[in-house]
């Protein structure tokens, strides 16, 4: 195995053949499809069908067998190409739920149509609109009845709903007041959107400054079936945490994606801009923002690399998770900043693309986690600092 943060030769053969597909999606598709607020469609079906969707899944159950270190490889290369892996990004992080937690018989039904391409698990449900940040109160439920759930409430910010075969869903199957602790009583079910819209299940979009594909879903006595819990009842929210550190890492890795390919449109357009008769780039004051913007760039990937090597070594990781996300997170939007403030009046023409990426990357500031919520977890459960909410 490679030191941290270098790379073997699988990646660098990953890295290469991820930019190769990537050439067939220029900066005009992207721009076109964001100017409609419409899905990749060809890019998800080009990933899927090149294999780079089961990257994650054992090669018994049909996939690549590799692990979250080569994922964020896969999404960053995808981000400095200056396409967006938003759109599909989630079936890698939520694939690991089902790997550690399901059931045998869940991962023979599930992963080998996941790896061949006949179904996405793309969607994953926790956020509710009156709960906010504090998953442990959501209120969404889900009711044992005669061998099935009943699941009311609703989800909002669910992306890619519409674009996925199944929902990875998070309801309490065990009321607050039932319970001790607030971290119990949270169960994970496994929600098949083909049979459950229009039987209780409604999605709305919500157009947002990017293209995301989001939506709002509705759950009105929506049935699951039992067998499609995943893991124990009630301990949803622990299974939850593993999910959420290979998201963390994910999005970091495309952070970084995202940040590497500003500064090298930054850096290009700087090169070849002439104001006053030189080079905007000869300017210390074009150059330093740049240049600070990439050593940051540089260490955040560290970072990154550093939180998917626990990950994979299944070893704790939270810290370095949520490290990754906000140093990774914090240095693509001070690339991004950089970026636009090169360009000049160019940063805000469609036509370049950085307005566009600029948009798509400040989401990271707040999903899939605050860049607050990450600094209560580092005080909290790293600097050992009383908690804060
Ligand atoms: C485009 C997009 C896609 C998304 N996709 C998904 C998805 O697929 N599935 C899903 O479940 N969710 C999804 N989300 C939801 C996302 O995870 C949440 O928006 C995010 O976690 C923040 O939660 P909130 O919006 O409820 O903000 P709130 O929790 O209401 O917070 C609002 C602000 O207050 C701050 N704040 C809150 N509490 C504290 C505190 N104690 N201390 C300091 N500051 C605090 C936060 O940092 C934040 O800046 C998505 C969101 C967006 C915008």
């Amino acid at each position: 195995m490679a030191p941290i943060g270098e790379k073997s030769e699988l990646h660098h053969q990953l890295q290469r053949a991820v930019r190769e597909l990537c050439r067939n999606f220029p900066d005009r598709y992207w721009r076109e499809l964001d100017a409609k607020r419409a899905y990749p469609e060809e890019f998800v079906e080009a990933l899927t069908r090149a294999g780079y969707m089961a990257t994650l899944i054992p090669e018994e159950y049909g996939g690549a067998g590799l692990g979250v270190g080569e994922a964020a490889l896969i999404l960053e290369e995808i981000h400095r190409s200056g396409g967006n892996a938003a759109a599909c990004h989630a079936q890698m992080y939520i694939m690991g739920t089902l790997l550690r937690h399901g059931s045998e018989a869940q991962k023979r039904q599930y992963l080998p149509a996941i790896s061949r391409g006949d179904l996405r698990l793309q969607a994953f449900a926790v956020s509710e609109p009156t709960t906010g940040s504090d998953t442990t109160r959501i209120k969404t439920s889900a009711t044992r009845n005669n061998g099935k759930y009943v699941v009311k409430g609703q989800k909002i910010w669910i992306s890619r709903a519409q674009h996925s075969d199944l929902m990875l869903l998070v309801a309490r199957t065990t009321p607050l007041d039932k319970l001790q602790k607030r971290t119990e009583g949270l169960s994970v079910l496994l929600v098949d959107l083909r049979q459950a819209v229009g039987h209780g299940l409604t999605i709305r979009p919500i157009r947002t400054m990017m293209n995301h594909a989001n939506t709002e879903v509705f759950f009105e006595d929506v049935e699951v079936p039992t067998e499609n819990l995943i893991g124990e009842e009630g301990q949803g929210f622990f299974y939850l945490l593993d999910l959420l550190n290979a998201e963390r890492i994910l999005i970091a890795a495309e952070c970084i994606g995202d940040g590497r390919w500003f500064l090298e449109r930054a850096c290009a357009y700087a090169r070849e801009r002439v104001v006053f008769g030189r080079p905007i780039g000869q300017n210390q004051g074009v150059q330093f923002p740049l240049a600070r913007a990439y050593a940051n760039v540089e260490a955040a990937s560290l970072m990154v690399a550093r939180a998917a090597h626990l990950f994979d070594a299944h070893e704790p990781c939270g810290a370095q998770a949520n490290m990754a996300k906000l140093l990774a997170a914090d240095a693509s939007w001070e690339s991004a900043n950089a970026a636009v403030q090169t360009h000049g009046g160019f940063g805000f023409a469609e036509e370049y693309d950085v307005e566009r990426k600029f948009r798509e990357t400040r989401l990271y500031q707040v999903a899939p986690v605050s860049t607050n919520l990450i600094l209560t977890y580092i005080a909290e459960h790293v600097l050992g600092l009383p908690r804060s909410y």
